[in-house]
């Protein structure tokens, strides 16, 4: 007998494990472990989504004729820790041999390195077969340091996969739309209703609780996130034939009303492999090749992008940069996280809206954990331990491997640069211009200094000012230090001071 492991986040159906032959020869093996829920406190829906989804999948798989055995949280013999429950079935089983799939995170990347000697049997991995690039490509990719852009990586696996390509050029003679996707939302075009999905996870929360389990966040019997291979592709279809069309023009929208907006909410599936990144972007291209007359190249281009680009891309500087990264700390921050991220109270209105949508549906879109969350985690100096905790924690879909370099690197600078080229923080003129939140705001979006002036105001030139040192040689950042230079000693004194009066009490 060989043990073939599966993790919470493999649960991919297509992968070549079963299609090989003499199938007899092979026992699945899901379980659920402390080991892996404790890592940190997680959201609630977090974790009843990842297990109704591995339930699923073991189902499924028996349903099929594989074997397939499930360990659940609550049960006695469940040792809490993937070594020590394999140390048990490989004797129970008398099995031969371990087969896995490589992990995504590193952490558990190491720890699988040492199955064989603690199981005393032969271990063997496997690649995972989800990503555009294998691990070994990655690898290699990340060795040249013209592929750490990402504009140049995104173009290579354009090039390479042939997408949104004609005869090796760029469909519509251009690389990027981003200029074109920057629209506000005001209500026009009507959002259609999400897709909801609503499975009933009671069954899992009851585990969980026996189980003593400690979680964060809204609490709900049921997920309306996708948990199989056919909700994911429901939810795929139903994103390219009533979201894609208006998806590029408004993906760095905010709305009071509305959380997702035109977002596909498919990363929990992406990330869990009910669906591959090839099938979505596939997925899209057709559509937008057979829909040209409702779809525009923008719109297209502005989702693939997202996928072939960012998520590959995150992924290429996590395994390459992985040391430098889970540690740095450019700014020498040490707050902690401002306590509206744990209460979702706030005279903020926007930090509150995004900090309460997270909790309550463990979702939040890009520019909501980018540009709000995250630049007022670091415009109020958060150590960025303690950002990367939440954001792993809060929400579906969070992994260390895309977690961590677009908290710690894209939205935290933490790494100084490696994975973008500038800080991506803002004035309330950012967050104004692209949602509605200011409008029944208690501060005033205008002014610096007074005391109701906007904090991401105050905070904003003073984060300018402190890290001047830092920062002013960043060609990205000439034009904000020639407006800081602007302002007359009086003007600067008066922003110091509202900032460190904000930092010090920290009552937001
Ligand atoms: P859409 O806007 O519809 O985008 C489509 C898909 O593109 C997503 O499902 C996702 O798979 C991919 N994608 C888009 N942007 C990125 C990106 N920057 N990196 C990787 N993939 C991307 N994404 C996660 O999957 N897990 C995380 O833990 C995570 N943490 C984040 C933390 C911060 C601070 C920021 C700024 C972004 C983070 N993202 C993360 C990226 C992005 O915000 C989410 O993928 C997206 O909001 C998920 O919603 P959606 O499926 O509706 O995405
Ligand atoms: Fe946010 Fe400032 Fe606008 Fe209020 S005024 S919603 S705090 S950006």
């Amino acid at each position: 007998m060989v043990i073939r492991l599966i993790l919470g986040d493999q649960l991919n159906s297509n992968h070549s494990w079963f299609t090989a032959p003499n199938q007899e020869h092979y026992l699945y093996v899901l379980m659920e472990v402390k080991q892996e829920t404790d890592v940190i406190q997680q959201h609630f829906k977090k974790i009843t989504t990842f297990f109704a989804a591995m339930r699923s999948f073991h189902k499924n798989l028996q349903a099929q004729g594989y074997t397939s055995f499930y360990l659940k949280i609550n049960e006695a013999t469940n040792k809490q820790s993937f070594a020590e429950n394999l140390k048990l079935l490989v004797s129970e089983y008398h099995a031969t041999e371990v087969q896995y799939q490589f992990p995504d995170d590193y952490r558990l990347y190491l720890e699988f390195k040492k199955l064989s000697e603690i199981l005393g049997v032969k271990v063997t991995p496997y690649e995972s077969e989800h990503f555009f690039c294998s691990l070994k490509e990655l690898v290699e990719l990340g060795k040249s340091q013209t592929n750490f852009l990402m504009e140049n990586f995104y173009r290579f696996l354009r090039r390479k996969f042939g997408v949104l390509m004609v005869q090796n050029k760029p469909l519509a003679g251009k690389w990027n739309f981003d200029a074109d996707n920057r629209k506000r939302w005001n209500g026009d075009p009507k959002i259609p209703k999400a897709l909801c999905f609503a499975n009933d996870v009671s069954e899992v929360v009851s585990d969980l609780n026996e189980a003593g389990i400690q979680t964060f966040g809204a609490q709900s019997l049921a997920s309306d996130f996708p948990i199989n291979r056919e909700q994911a592709l429901q939810q795929l279809q139903y994103f390219v034939e009533n979201l894609l069309p208006n998806f590029g023009s408004f993906q760095d929208a905010m709305h009071t009303d509305e959380t997702l907006l035109f977002h596909s909410n498919l990363s929990f599936a992406l990330n869990a492999k009910l669906v591959a990144p090839h099938e979505v972007v596939h997925s899209v291209e057709d559509y937008f090749y057979h829909h040209s007359d409702k779809i525009s190249i923008s719109q297209a281009e502005g989702f693939i992008r997202q996928i072939l680009g960012w998520r590959e891309y995150v992924r290429m500087v996590y395994w390459n940069r992985y040391d430098e990264i889970k540690t740095g700390n450019f700014f020498n921050h040490t707050q902690p996280l401002p306590a509206v991220f744990w209460t979702g109270k706030s005279a903020m209105n926007c930090v509150s809206h995004c900090a309460t949508d997270s909790l309550k549906n463990a979702y939040a879109h890009h520019i909501q954990r980018l540009m709000v969350l995250g630049n007022f985690a670091l415009l109020t100096e958060t150590h960025p331990d303690e950002t990367d905790a939440w954001y792993l924690g809060v929400y579906a879909d969070a992994l260390e491997w895309v977690q961590l370099p677009n908290t710690r690197c894209m939205s935290q600078f933490a790494d100084g640069g490696i994975l973008g080229t500038k800080p991506y923080v803002s004035t309330a003129n950012y967050i104004d211009k692209m949602s509605n939140y200011c409008t029944n705001c208690n501060y005033d979006k205008k002014t610096k200094y007074n005391s109701d002036s906007c904090p991401f105001n105050s905070l904003y030139w003073y984060f300018l000012h402190k890290n001047r040192a830092k920062l002013q040689s960043n060609i990205r950042m000439k034009m904000m230090y020639a407006l800081v230079d602007k302002f007359s000693p009086m003007e600067l004194e008066r922003i110091i001071e509202r900032a460190e009066y904000l930092l010090l009490n920290r009552n937001f």
